[in-house]
């Protein structure tokens, strides 16, 4: 993959990509190459997707594209991490409903409880049982990829370090598989709050006791503010919209997979098992869906499919 260390190299290249692309072509700008395999399924044939290095590329690009080469350009950004008011309003910024695009699909077009099923259809001999060890596999993906939602966010709220170096040797977020033990902590169901968690990854990214003890009480105070939504405090539905990720989660379901069930599936396996679970008939009510549709009739092109 092309990356673009330095914003104003995106920009360019979208500039050129923009002008060699003959007109009526829409251009979709996202936030990185899993978010472009997402969107593809949905999208017309003659549509462009081309992905950022993170949401800064995308929003300069959006700030910056020059009016009559932006007409028929949108631009879709994760809500994780929050946006600034200015961008909010825009159509031709989108704003995922979840934290990002894949955990979009892995709710709102139901893939995530549809993949457990399908996955753990063999486990049980009545289609009941299978599903509450698809509700309870969920229940604790769910879980267990919001405690390192909650404990990313509280760490980058104390700017403690939270990078660790991934298998493809560069530094990136910690994630839920570079836990040590981990399948071992999945089993015996102790990584369920957020001191668990933070200790856990504090070996990683170098945090002292003092560290884990600022993260845990941060991030613990984050999970029991009142939702806005509904009032609730430590409100599952709301707190699993606000911090879990797409790829935590799949993670998640993938450790929760292999260590209660015995069913290892590698990340891309996962990943695509995911897109085939998809369920093509919610994406009319899906928002993104329907503000990028709602978007091309303004401009007049067909977008989705
Ligand atoms: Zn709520």
């Amino acid at each position: 993959m092309v990356t673009f260390p330095r914003p104003e190299g995106f920009v360019q290249s979208l500039r050129q990509r923009r002008r060699a692309l003959p007109q009526g072509t829409p251009l979709v700008v996202v936030e990185g190459s899993t978010d472009r395999s997402a969107l593809f399924p949905y999208l017309v044939d003659t549509a462009q997707v081309v992905p950022a290095s993170g949401k800064d590329h995308v929003l300069r690009a959006f700030d910056e594209l020059e009016d009559h080469l932006r007409a028929e350009t949108v631009f879709i950004v994760d809500c994780d991490g929050g946006i600034e008011d200015r961008y909010k309003g825009s159509r031709e910024l989108v704003i995922t409903t979840n934290r990002d695009i894949e955990a979009d699909i892995l709710f709102e077009l139901n893939a995530l409880p549809r993949l457990a099923l399908d996955v753990l259809a063999g486990r049980a001999n009545n289609p009941s049982s299978v599903q509450a060890l698809a509700d309870d596999a969920l229940s604790q993906a769910a879980t267990l990829a919001t405690f390192i939602g909650l404990v990313h966010s509280a760490a980058i709220a104390l700017t403690l370090p939270t990078k660790v170096i991934g298998a493809n040797g560069r530094r990136q977020k910690f994630r839920l598989t570079d836990l040590a033990e981990l399948h071992h902590r999945v089993q015996t169901n102790g990584l369920r709050d957020a001191e668990a968690v933070a200790n856990a990854v504090a070996p990683l990214v170098g945090w002292d006791t003092d560290d884990v003890n600022a993260v845990s009480a941060k991030a613990a105070a984050s999970a029991q503010q009142p939702c806005a939504e509904h009032g609730r405090r430590g409100c599952s539905q709301c707190l699993r919209r606000a911090y879990c990720n797409g790829h935590q989660l799949v993670d998640a379901l993938g450790a929760v997979f292999a260590t209660r069930h015995g069913v290892r599936m590698t990340r891309p396996e996962l990943e695509r098992a995911v897109r085939l679970a998809a369920d093509p008939t919610r994406v009319p009510a899906w928002k993104v869906a329907e503000r990028v549709r709602d978007w091309g009739v303004a401009v007049g092109i067909q977008i989705l499919r």
